[in-house]
């Protein structure tokens, strides 16, 4: 018998190389890897670095649903970030691909390698804007309202 399915949401994020094609090759990848269904994904989004230097940020947001554990979603959005090339040569470096785990049902974890609800979501447009247009009850107005400065643009 298949283990049951849990609705998760991953925002996607990339300021290097081909930026936009990263992002549509994570979400193809997403949808091909075993135990995950891609359900649906939000536009792309043109965002400045927060708290980060470089070039612009591509930002998306996907809903999922999955049999994987917590662990094994994030072990496979790891992979994927490799894939992409992804290095971490210091904090909030430009990079070819970020894939963070949003939401896990109504899951809250606070494991070494895992804090679900993430942590920093709320202080986000790039993460909140995406995630509103694809599940708006999720997003209460007045926590958009508190992002409103953070300059966002969908592509
Ligand atoms: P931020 O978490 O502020 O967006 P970041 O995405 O740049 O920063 P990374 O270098 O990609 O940070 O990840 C650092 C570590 O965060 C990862 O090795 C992972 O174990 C841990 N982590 C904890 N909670 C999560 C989560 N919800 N989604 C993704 N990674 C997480
Ligand atoms: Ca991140
Ligand atoms: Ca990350």
């Amino acid at each position: 018998m298949s283990r049951h399915e849990v609705t998760a949401y991953v925002a996607l994020g990339a300021n290097l190389g081909d930026a936009a094609q990263a992002l549509r090759n994570a979400l193809n990848a997403l949808g091909k890897t075993p135990g995950i269904c891609l359900v649906r994904a939000s536009s792309l989004y043109r965002t400045a670095p927060v708290q980060s230097t470089g070039p612009d940020y591509v930002n998306a947001v996907a809903e999922v649903s999955t049999t994987l554990t917590a662990p094994a979603l994030l072990d496979a959005l790891q992979a994927i970030e490799q894939q992409a090339g992804r290095e971490r040569p210091y904090r909030n470096a430009p990079r070819t691909l970020d894939l963070d785990l949003l939401l896990f049902g109504g899951a809250s974890i606070d494991s070494l390698r895992l804090t679900v609800p993430h942590p920093r979501m709320e202080q986000r447009a790039f993460v909140l804007v995406p995630l509103a247009e694809i599940a708006p009850l999720l997003v209460p107005a007045g926590l958009l309202a508190r992002v409103a400065d953070q300059a966002i643009q969908k592509i």
